[in-house]
């Protein structure tokens, strides 16, 4: 990456080091508990947590979470965070949201789980219909597992294997798009996934229909699966018309489509597909609807649920030729999701709650091309609903390519151990900073003047 290019070369490089290797000491000096607990902890834990890639998200000393409320949480050492990550979207409603709070208590007391609907199943999955456009839906316990269902119902009608994604797309911990392309091979980013599956994945660049085209011609694509807009590699947006190109290009060739709204549900009431009526096979809601209780759903339309019928796999099915699509979970669709996700649509994801994010991102964004412009520098912000963050050049990006080029991870990391010093937790580098349903006018400001104090200290 060509940073020196793009930034004009305003940002010093050396001041950007000073001052990381002196915020990360502070941090470090203000988290000392954090460390001999993450410390002490590796003798039971690799890295000392619970999930391996929790370790690896910052380059900073990690911490350890001592609990929150609203937008704020704290760590075992006392320190507090305006939490503008949410859990990479996990947490969107803030800490403890007190609808979220009593429904799922009230679940957990009435029993968590039955393995059976209860009677508030119905009042989600008929409202997510009702929001979305897709009228069926079903449960899982993650969005990597409701986009693994969604692969395996394409694979099966449309007989296919092969699934199309886009460069810059993420859609979870699934062998199928763990990948990138080197030269004419699709082939694994991480350890131990599978190179064979690997190649069943073709990559193309987002807003790019020819390319798409081109690889649906061969009739051997189940499914093309895409966020709306790209979230996972900052922003990029769908450009007018490529969503709805997509879907007709899967029709025509025989595919289906998945919308991975797992993100983008989000940002817009009803999600992308919802409120831009676009048209889809499947939609892929993800992160506890924000809630940060574990579920996640998909949706699908009429002649899928008629197949997911006729195809029901039979635990007391008598014959091994006669089993149905391997779809399902023991955890998944529990009481506790159901409480969740109603609490969550009725009383938190409501259209007057999504405009005041929207709002709010917009000030964000305002705020921070207003200090952009202060220090003289020609990037933008990005803004799609309650999501900012930083392009740094005059042009938002088109593909996954071009949004590379705003991705400095040595000032993303270093922005992000200043910002915690002053009691602001930033985005993790793929991601911007995101306003959440628990943010006030004031936390915004909060992170604007950080933005503009770290930018004072590197750019010159
Ligand atoms: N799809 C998208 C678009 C995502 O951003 C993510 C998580 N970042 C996932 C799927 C996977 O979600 P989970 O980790 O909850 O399975």
């Amino acid at each position: 990456m060509d940073t020196g290019t793009h930034l004009n070369g305003r940002v010093d490089r050396a001041a950007l080091a000073a001052l990381r290797k002196r915020e990360e000491a502070a941090f470090a000096a203000r988290t000392p508990k954090s460390r001999a607990w993450l410390e002490a902890a590796r003798a039971s834990m690799p890295n000392g947590v619970p999930v391996a890639w929790m370790a690896g998200l910052y380059r900073h000393n990690s911490i350890v979470a001592g609990g929150g409320a609203g937008a704020f949480f704290r760590d075992i050492d006392g320190n507090r965070y305006c939490d503008f990550n949410v859990c990479d979207l996990a947490m969107t409603m803030g800490y403890g949201p007190p609808p979220i709070v009593e429904a799922v208590s009230r679940a957990v007391a009435n029993g968590a789980h039955f393995l059976l609907a209860v009677e508030d199943t119905r009042a989600v999955t008929e409202e997510l219909a009702r929001r979305v456009g897709l009228p069926a839906w079903q449960f899982t316990l993650s969005a990597s597992a409701a986009n693994t269902e969604v692969m395996r119902i394409a694979r099966f009608m449309t007989g296919r294997t092969k699934i199309l994604i886009f460069d810059g797309q993420y859609h979870g911990h699934i062998e199928e798009s763990l990948v990138t392309q080197r030269g004419n091979e699709t082939v694994p980013i991480q350890l131990g996934l599978s190179a064979r599956t690997a190649k069943e994945s073709i990559i193309v660049p987002f807003n790019d229909l020819a390319a798409a085209e081109a690889a649906l011609k061969a009739h051997e694509i189940a499914l093309v699966i895409t966020e709306p807009a790209l979230t996972n590699c900052l922003l990029v947006e769908p450009k007018p018309g490529f969503i709805e190109g997509l879907g007709a290009l899967a029709r025509q060739y025989g595919a289906l489509l998945c919308l991975d709204e797992a993100h983008t549900f989000q940002f817009e009431y009803g999600g992308m597909a919802g409120s831009r009526k676009l048209d889809c096979d499947f939609v892929t809601l993800g992160k506890g609807l924000g809630t940060g209780v574990s579920f996640a759903l998909y949706g699908m339309t009429r002649a899928i649920a008629d197949v997911m019928e006729k195809h029901l796999d039979s635990d007391i099915g008598l014959d091994i030729g006669s089993k149905g699509l391997a779809t399902g979970g023991t955890t998944y669709g529990s009481a506790i999701a159901v409480a969740a996700a109603k609490a969550a649509l009725e009383q938190v994801l409501t259209p007057e709650n999504y405009a005041r994010v929207d709002s709010l991102g917009k000030t964000l964004a305002e705020g921070l091309e207003t200090v952009f412009r202060k220090h003289g520098l020609d990037w933008r912000a990005f803004h799609l609903g309650p999501r900012s963050g930083y392009c740094l050049k005059p042009d938002f990006p088109t593909n996954a390519e071009e949004a590379s080029e705003s991705m400095d991870i040595e000032m993303i990391d270093a922005r992000r151990v200043f910002m915690a010093n002053r009691e602001v937790w930033d985005a993790v580098v793929s991601a911007g900073p995101q306003v959440s349903f628990a943010h006030s006018a004031e936390d915004i400001a909060r992170y604007v003047s950080l933005a503009d104090a770290f930018l004072a200290e590197i750019v010159r």
